[in-house]
């Protein structure tokens, strides 16, 4: 195995421990009662149902971030790192990396619009581009956080 191979092979370990981290001890796991945004999100296929909260100042900076609900391991996970992820963050911004990451598992072969734009953390979940089925609870908290910051009552479905 070449020195590349080994170091891919060490990340993927590194991320693995990293969502698997999340899904332990999920970070901000708690209803807000000053949400200015929320929007609740569905995953049917796996049976994910979390709901996410949010504070956006007048400047649509996000300046806190929770979530509570039930949810399996990359879900939760994806959730747990969606709220430390934006924390601080334009909201514009946010919905940038949604679209980055929902692009980077989906069609990872297109070229890359928001280029300027680092998935940090959440390359992560690059992983699940290998399990179909598992994109959608990788990918859920965001569909959640467009709603809440679209204001759409509806909850937001992956299907
Ligand atoms: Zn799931």
């Amino acid at each position: 195995m070449s020195d590349a191979n080994l170091d891919i092979e060490n990340l993927r370990e590194l991320y693995r421990e990293l969502i698997l981290d999340h899904a332990r001890n999920p970070r901000n796991f708690e209803r807000m009662a000053d949400a200015t945004h929320s929007a609740e999100g569905i995953n049917p296929l796996c049976g994910d149902k979390l709901k996410l909260y949010f504070r956006i100042n007048a400047a649509n900076i996000i300046d806190d971030a929770k979530f509570e609900g039930s949810g399996c391991a990359i879900s939760t996970a994806s959730a747990s790192m969606l709220t430390e992820f934006v924390h601080g963050m334009d909201m514009n911004t946010a919905l940038q990396y949604f679209e980055l990451l929902q692009q980077r598992l989906t069609a990872p072969d297109s070229p890359v619009e928001h280029a300027p734009l680092d998935l940090g953390k959440l390359r992560a979940f690059e992983g699940v581009r290998e399990y179909p089925s598992r994109i959608k609870c990788a990918t859920l908290a965001w569909h959640a956080l467009r709603s809440a910051v679209q204001c759409d009552d509806h909850p937001a479905s992956t299907e």
